[in-house]
């Protein structure tokens, strides 16, 4: 376009400056062979009169006043009219000197002026003076020939020129346009098609074509800002796959893709329209649902995805269904930025991992809110200040009620909050490294109660619950191994607790702790076992010696045919395996009879009693015989 306008401005110029140029050639044709035979050098001295005067003025009609030309002049050396074909000028100056100055010089110029403009009678046309020296055979220029020629036939005589060139470049010009028109247009096309591709690749995951973490971010910003405006409220929700790891492990990564799929197909079904599904990373899903009304709104939209991810769909030929933690934070309840959202719902999810069902943000989960920075902080003082108490649970025999040993049970006597039980500490003392000193104390003040007690005449074993973390620190034998001995306390009177999830995600790197432990004849038991994914077939290749039912499956031990089934089949299994069994949660004499029937080892339950101060667990010794009575 701009080529265009600028090629026709360029033959526009030309065309006028072509018209003239010739013009200007025409006067000089004139000044060069006519005037000098006709003129002489007294015509230039001042201004002719009298018979020279018609003599010029005659040529003048003859030879240049023909078609088109409307006056002429000479001027002499000093600027002044000597000849005009309008009487009126001789003698006169011109308006503008330049000119005549420029042509007394040797030059050839023209100029286009109104003919009104310069003097004299004439109309206002339009002319184009051309001014042309004057020489009389040969030498400097003893004057000036101007002469005054209509515009109109030169304009029309570069219109002439100009058209045609014109129509030319404009034809040349459509014609590329027409043979480049269906080229550009399928190359604008393709550019356009392929940032789009990469802008939707930027976008997008590879795999699911689900937004990725980038675009989820964006997303969420955005509907942040639209709530704010709106004043509703909004769920950042993350899903994480549980056990998701084992499917590639066992059946393949091809199978894992085409589960991924199969929920990234599914999931997004589940949300209204506005709503985004994500996915953030292997396993990981983000979800943002908008207007939410209240809590209960977006747990229930979290079942419902729990749900959707439960459904078993065929994948190569096997039913999969997973379950999903899930992880939740509302705006404007708990974070106002992307961030704070994102990581709240991460703390969330986390929190949901330990309970199986969707969890809400709250800050006592966070380690990184400053609720929970105080508690550590707090929790830190309590073990160094002894703020935390070490209760003992009576383990009794269920057929005789004999106490044979105690399960140490930690509680904090927090100054302003109360007695604390371990849920409330014990999973952050675990999330912050405290849980090794933790675990320190407890096993100290037990074993020095167990020495304590040995002297009041009374031998128990003591069972002390440890976290993978202590399992994992090389030092941990050799510390348990310096208690014993410095508390004089029989190894095989100490029982570690380890629960069974803890014993499946750790032990393994743990070995050589246990070997160690093992060998100086401490024993380790496996917690809450049931409630993990464990099999007595793995249990058995570590050194274990006692495996502990879980509460849940003991306490609806009378009512419910599988728990007793369950507990049954386990307590004869173990026994076949060598280990001895505890029964927890024991709550009343029927369930007591029934593991002595099974010829469980041990029973630890209300029924016994709760855990208890050292001084009244020596009263509880001496009343050994009925238990019933002790409740
Ligand atoms: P656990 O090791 O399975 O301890 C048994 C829990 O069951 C105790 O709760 C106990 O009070 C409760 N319990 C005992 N008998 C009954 C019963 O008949 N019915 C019912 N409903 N509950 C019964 P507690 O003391 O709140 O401890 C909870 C958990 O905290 C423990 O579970 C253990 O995993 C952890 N924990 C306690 N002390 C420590 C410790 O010093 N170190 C570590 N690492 N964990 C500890
Ligand atoms: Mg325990
Ligand atoms: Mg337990």
């Amino acid at each position: 376009m701009v080529a265009a306008v600028g090629g026709f401005f360029f033959i526009r110029h030309y065309s006028t400056e072509h018209a003239e140029s010739t013009a200007i050639a025409h006067t000089d044709f004139i000044a060069g062979s006519i005037l000098p035979d006709e003129l002489r050098r007294s015509d230039f001295a001042a201004p002719v009169r009298g018979a020279r005067l018609r003599q010029l003025d005659r040529l003048s009609h003859h030879e240049f006043l023909t078609e088109g030309i409307l006056r002429v002049k000479l001027y002499g050396p000093n600027g002044q009219v000597v000849y005009s074909s309008d009487h009126s000028l001789i003698g006169s100056r011109p308006v503008e000197s330049g000119e005549v100055t420029r042509a007394l010089h040797g030059e050839s110029l023209g100029d286009v002026t109104q003919l009104n403009a310069e003097g004299g009678t004439g109309s206002n046309k339009t002319v184009l003076e051309s001014y042309v020296p004057v020489r009389l055979g040969g030498g400097r220029p003893v004057g000036v020939f101007e002469l005054y020629a209509d515009y109109g036939p030169i304009a029309s005589d570069a219109r002439s020129i100009f058209l045609p060139l014109a129509a030319g470049l404009a034809a040349v010009l459509l014609g590329l346009y027409l043979s480049f028109f269906p080229i550009l247009k399928r190359v604008t096309r393709t550019l356009r098609r392929q940032v789009q591709e990469i802008e939707h690749k930027a976008y997008h995951d590879s795999l699911t074509d689900l937004p990725n973490r980038t675009l989820f971010e964006d997303r969420v910003e955005r509907g942040v800002l639209e709530a704010n405006a709106r004043g509703t409220r909004l769920a950042v929700m993350l899903v994480d796959l549980d056990r998701f790891k084992d499917v590639n492990d066992s059946l393949g990564h091809h199978s894992g893709d085409r589960l991924l799929k199969a929920i990234a197909e599914d999931l997004p079904a589940q949300m209204r329209r506005d709503d985004t599904v994500a996915r953030l990373g292997g396993d990981e899903f983000g979800i943002l649902a908008l207007d939410i009304s209240d809590t209960s709104a977006v747990l229930a939209l979290a079942e419902k995805v729990q749900a959707v991810l439960a459904n078993p769909r065929m994948i190569d030929g096997i039913e999969l269904g997973v379950d999903a933690s899930i992880g939740i934070a509302l705006f404007p309840d708990h974070g106002d930025d992307v961030e704070t959202l994102i990581r709240r719902a991460d703390v969330a999810m986390y929190r949901s991992k330990e309970t199986h069902g969707a969890a809400l943000y709250e800050s006592e989960h966070d380690n990184h809110s400053p609720a929970r920075l105080t508690l550590v902080a707090e929790l830190h003082r309590a073990i160094s200040d002894r703020e935390l108490i070490v209760n003992y649970q009576p383990q009794c025999d269920p057929a005789s009620g004999e106490l044979v040993g105690v399960e140490a049970l930690v509680r904090w006597q927090h100054p302003e909050r109360g007695l604390l039980m371990p849920e409330e500490f014990i999973p952050l003392a675990e999330h912050t490294g405290l849980i090794r000193a933790l675990t320190s104390h407890v096993l100290d003040v037990s074993l020095r109660q167990c020495r304590e007690w040995q002297g009041e005449g009374l031998t128990v074993a003591v069972a002390v619950n440890v976290s993978g973390r202590d399992l994992l620190d090389p030092q941990f034998p050799e510390e348990v191994e310096s208690l014993l001995e410095r508390y004089n306390v029989n190894p095989s009177q100490l029982e570690l607790e380890i629960t069974e999830n803890t014993a499946l995600t750790e032990l393994p790197r743990a070995r050589a702790t246990l070997a160690r432990l093992n060998q100086l004849g401490v024993s380790l038991a496996i917690d809450d076992f049931g409630t993990g994914n464990s099999s007595l077939a793995y249990i058995r290749r570590l050194p274990v010696r006692v495996l502990k039912i879980d509460r849940s499956f003991v306490m609806h031990m009378m009512d419910n045919e599988e728990d007793r089934a369950i507990v049954h089949s386990t307590i004869d299994l173990a026994h076949s395996l060598g280990l001895r069994v505890v029964a927890e949660g024991v709550e009343s004499a029927e369930c007591n009879s029934i593991l002595a029937e099974l010829r469980c080892d041990l029973a630890q339950g209300f029924y016994f009693g709760k855990a208890m101060a050292a001084d009244d667990l020596a009263r509880f010794s001496h009343s050994a015989a009925a238990p019933g009575h002790r409740m």
